[in-house]
């Protein structure tokens, strides 16, 4: 950095770093022993969202401008245009330095590079990392390029640690005025949400301290057991940490620090969730070194394949609305539309459901989801779909169709999963599945009376259809 007086405030752009452990972007920010200004925008991107990502980020925001108010910070909320907005805020405070965590996906960077391009003949421009345990350009293949396949990327990166953690930050120097806020409740990131909100509200947890304290749950209760339960779609085995690692309310090091502590004790799933955490890492490669793998097909011979794109095709309400009448297809899409995350296993049996079973276009799955998730993160999201429907890198190949029933009698062996998202033709609906009714737009006309409907692709047809398809298309 320049010469700069100590008094001159730097400027924190917050956005998927909400948290002040771990986080190198921030202790680099206080480092200087500056004052920080952290703003938070409402700008291109984030109006861009889908209604859950949308909404749980203002969660996420708020709850983080709590969080720096308790350290004697403050988080100041902006609306505007990206670049318009942090040069403005950059004037009227005399900033002498713009820092941001480091975004991957096409559609930040895009708006990130215009934002150091209008700013760095004024102010020190940055951005840092911290989202992701290594950069995506620092692991290469033999010949220097980008990996393409799961396996050897993990064996890459799995001995490679990523470095010391950061100490969690105590004191953030505040500057003498604050500049002006806007009132984030005003901004009404929920709009979309309509009443769902209160509905999915009830399964969200917010913030730092949540993430954490599900961090330490899980390293004690479920860690060891992870390797197994983990595609169980009833019972808990997971982290749940997805909806708090795509935020940054934790940071990707401090989970590497307890997958790695397992391994250490021996702890038997320890592994296969460094394995998982090293999925969000090629995601992220993936998406740097293609950023158009959420709009494209990354394989582009299967641009010619015949998937059906019409939105208001029955296949697709009917997958939306969690009536496909294949059970366990109908409870994935419910768990999501009330708790805002699915199960991995159900996500993968409900996008193969719609891509293979239904010939739809996988684009239009992508979407949904970015629209219900609250995890919703760029590139796990793609990159999820595009293996699930074969025209990823190092997918599932087409013909291996996901049977639902097969899938549902191994995960779902007590049919609890289903009892509990399901409750058409249960004589005492569970609290979860009768939820649904109250989140759902009223025009979708469903109630849990309903004859439960029959499948509107049938398991066995559906599949005859979809290799049919694929051997035409091969040919
Ligand atoms: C069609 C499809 C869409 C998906 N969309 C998303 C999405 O929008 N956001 C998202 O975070 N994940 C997505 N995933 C990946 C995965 O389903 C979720 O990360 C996982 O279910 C989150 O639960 P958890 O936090 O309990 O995971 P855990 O099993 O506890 O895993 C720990 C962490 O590892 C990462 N992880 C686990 N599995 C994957 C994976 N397959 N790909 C990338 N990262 C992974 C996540 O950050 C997760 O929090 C998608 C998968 C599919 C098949």
């Amino acid at each position: 950095m320049g010469f700069m007086p100590t008094k001159t405030p730097v400027i924190w752009w917050v956005r998927r770093d909400m948290r002040l452990a771990d986080n190198p972007c921030l202790a680099a920010l206080v480092e200087t022993g500056r004052p920080v200004i952290p703003v938070f925008l409402l700008d291109e991107v984030l109006e861009s969202h889908g209604a859950a990502p949308k909404w749980r980020m203002g969660l996420a925001a708020e709850c983080f401008a709590e969080r720096l108010a308790g350290k004697g910070s403050r988080l100041i909320f902006r609306r505007g245009g990206a670049s318009r907005e942090l040069g403005r805020l950059a004037e009227e405070t005399g900033a002498g330095a713009v820092w941001w965590t480091r975004a991957y996906d096409a559609e930040a960077r895009s708006r990130d590079r215009a934002v150091y391009e209008g700013l760095k003949d004024r102010v020190d421009v940055r951005a840092v990392d911290g989202h992701l345990l290594m950069e995506p350009w620092s692991v290469r293949t033999g010949s220097g390029g980008p990996y393409k396949v799961y396996t050897p990327f993990w064996r890459a990166v799995k001995d490679r640690g990523p470095g010391g953690g950061w100490p969690r930050v105590s004191k953030i120097p505040a500057p003498g005025r604050w500049p002006e806020s806007e009132n984030i409740a005003d901004w009404n990131l929920g709009r979309e949400m309509r009443r769902g909100a209160a509905v999915v509200r009830e399964h969200v947890r917010v913030g730092e301290a949540e993430a954490l304290k599900r961090l330490r749950v899980f390293a004690r209760d479920r860690l060891s057991h992870y390797g197994d339960a983990r595609d169980d779609l009833a019972r808990p085995g997971t982290s749940e940490l997805s909806e708090h690692l795509t935020y940054g309310e934790i940071g990707p090091r401090t989970c590497w620090d307890v997958g790695e502590r397992g391994m250490r004790e021996g702890a038997p799933g320890a592994e296969a969730f460094l394995k998982e955490l090293v999925w969000r890492e090629f995601a992220h490669h993936l998406m740097w070194h293609f950023p158009d793998m959420a709009e494209a097909n990354w394989r582009s011979e299967w641009d010619a394949f015949p998937w059906k794109t019409d939105e208001r095709s029955r296949e697709v309400r009917r997958w939306k609305e969690g009536r496909t009448g294949v059970e366990i297809v109908d409870a994935a899409q419910r768990e999501m539309y009330v708790t805002g995350t699915m199960h991995n296993r159900a996500r993968m049996i409900t996008a193969s459901y719609l891509t293979k079973h239904c010939l739809v276009d996988w684009r239009v799955g992508r979407a949904w989801f970015e629209d219900c998730l609250i995890d919703w993160d760029p590139a796990s999201n793609a990159l999820g779909w595009q293996w699930v429907a074969g025209s990823g890198p190092d997918a599932a190949p087409y013909f291996r169709v996901f049977n639902p029933e097969s899938q549902a009698e191994k995960f779902d062996v007590d049919r609890r999963y289903r009892d509990r998202w399901l409750a058409e033709g249960r004589r005492r609906p569970s609290r979860d599945a009768l939820s649904y009714f109250d989140a759902i737009p009223e025009r979708w006309s469903m109630a849990p009376g309903d004859v439960y409907p029959d499948p509107v692709v049938g398991v066995k047809e559906g599949r005859e259809a979809a290799l049919r398809a694929y051997r035409d298309f091969k040919s």
